[in-house]
């Protein structure tokens, strides 16, 4: 089969590789059907995650068709399409037990396209099936379903519901990429008087408009705080949502948040952030940070067919998987392309190993 390989940093390319094997009897084999590219295999290329070795086939985000399962499988079978979850579970170990399964001890956690081979392929293997994979509802797209892989649970955990949103705040989210705007989407679920969206470029706060932000500000001509102040009694935002990764955009929502509110850290750092203890400490502040759990999946995967939330317009790419190494120029440059998702899909010549199921 042909995937996306890692040969180090600022390396990659689609290229032949041996097709995906059953090892373990809770393995799945996952025809990949949809595929998009996170902001996180960027920093992977850049060399940021020192633990993706060369020769890794890259990837967490997928919808697919099953087309082989181990023996122990029990809740999907082969011919079921379902939604590969950038998180994989044991299921038994203390932090499975407790439901976050991001910081799974027994083999799983974020493993795919980091630790193990990933979704970025023809073909992808998926440890733990039962834990680890959502089939997917009937009359629900492989599109509307690929966002609920990373982002939407992510932004829902980590974003919303670690920042205990609640009706009639004020919710400043700073920074309006794919992560931003997927906490717009599932803040709007709890009736926000305001969701304000920070950014510094015009085309992502557009885009925050048609998610559901209220107000968006331009931080480069505009005080976000001299906003958040006139919609909420120069008090500060009830909650303030970092959704970038950057130093600056941290300190930036410490700022907007009123004493006693909540500051969810989504955005992955690679640099440390200034924390104001001096002036923050008479604040009751809560700060959070997170990796994602994916526990709320059943959940989205329900508000996406019940047609509550809309994920497609995140989609502003889409490929076949022969074009892949385009498809990352496009995501890379998001700044010049407007990217925000990417979308891949299957070329034709797709080498065929359907009805191989074992
Ligand atoms: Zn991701
Ligand atoms: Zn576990």
């Amino acid at each position: 089969m042909k995937a996306l390989v890692y040969h180090g940093p600022g390396r990659r390319s689609w290229q032949d590789v041996p097709d995906p094997v059953i090892e373990q009897p809770t393995d799945v084999i996952v025809r990949v059907d949809a595929v998009t590219i996170c902001g996180t295999d960027l920093h992977i290329l850049k060399g940021d995650v020192p633990e993706v070795e060369p020769g890794r086939i890259l990837g967490h985000e997928a919808v697919g068709t099953v087309t082989a399962a181990g023996a122990a499988v029990r809740t999907v079978a082969p011919g079921d399409r379902v939604l590969v979850s950038c998180i994989s579970a044991c299921g038994t170990c203390r932090y499975c037990r407790d439901g976050s399964y991001g910081q799974c001890l027994g083999g799983g956690g974020w493993v795919l396209g980091h630790l193990i081979d990933g979704t970025q392929a023809e073909y992808v293997r998926v440890p733990f099936a039962d834990n680890s994979t959502h089939r997917i509802p009937d009359g629900v797209t492989d599109e509307q379903m690929v966002m609920l892989a990373d982002i939407l649970p992510t932004s829902y955990e980590v974003g919303v519901l670690a920042g205990a949103v609640a009706p009639g705040d004020v919710v400043a989210i700073v920074g309006a990429g794919p992560i931003g705007l997927a906490a717009i989407l599932t803040a709007k679920l709890f009736s926000p008087s305001h969701v304000v969206a920070i950014d510094v470029a015009d085309s992502r706060l557009e885009a925050a408009r048609k998610f559901g932000a209220d107000i968006v500000v331009n931080s480069s001509r505009e005080d976000p705080r001299a906003v958040v102040d006139a919609v909420s009694g120069d008090l500060g935002a009830d909650v303030a949502m970092e959704a970038v990764g950057l130093p600056e955009t941290f300190e930036q929502a410490v700022c907007l948040v009123r004493p006693g509110g909540r500051v969810p850290n989504i955005g992955v750092h690679g640099a440390p952030a200034t924390l104001h203890l001096e002036q923050i400490w008479i604040k009751n502040l809560t700060i959070t940070t997170g990796l994602v759990d994916t526990h709320s999946t059943p959940t989205l995967v329900r508000l996406v067919g019940n047609e509550q939330i809309d994920t497609t317009p995140m989609i502003t790419h889409r490929f076949t998987m022969d074009e892949f190494e385009r498809a990352y120029d496009v995501f890379g440059r998001a700044g010049e392309t407007g990217a925000l998702k990417v979308l891949l899909t299957p070329s034709t010549s797709r080498s065929s190993r359907e009805g191989t199921r074992t």
